[in-house]
């Protein structure tokens, strides 16, 4: 069933907390975690708990908790001193999406290159 735990799903394992995370944030419905190969000083992954394969599925499945994921990377970048940051969602293996539970990077803490956006 849509948002159901996959037990195949990296994402869904930190979730239940059979793999071990760093957490910094989590909601009723959401989770924070330190990305474990940081692209910049602050690299944090927001996902939601429930499993959709990218943010445009959960989007159309769950309008609120999509938001909800916009509102904690906020938060984060609050807690975490950052004025300036950017927020991605990668969609697709082409676009280098690896793991195919939604999530969004939030990277901040340094001068992030030009280019692509
Ligand atoms: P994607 O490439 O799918 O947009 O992002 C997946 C992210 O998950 C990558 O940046 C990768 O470093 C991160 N990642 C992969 N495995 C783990 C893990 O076991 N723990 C944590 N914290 N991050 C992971
Ligand atoms: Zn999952």
């Amino acid at each position: 069933m849509a948002g159901e735990p996959q037990s195949d799903c990296l994402f869904c394992k930190i979730v239940a907390g059979e793999i071990p995370a760093t957490v910094v944030r989590k909601s009723a419905r959401t989770l924070a975690f330190r990305d474990i190969n940081p692209q910049a000083p602050t690299h944090v992954l927001v996902i939601p708990h429930a499993h959709y394969p990218n943010a445009a599925a959960l989007a159309a499945a769950e309008p609120a908790i999509a938001g909800e994921l916009l509102a904690e990377a906020g938060e984060v970048a609050r807690e975490e001193g950052l004025t300036d940051y950017r927020l991605i969602f990668n969609t697709g293996a082409g676009a280098g999406q690896t793991v195919f539970h939604a999530h969004v990077h939030l990277l901040g803490g340094t001068k992030l290159h030009e280019g692509l956006v």
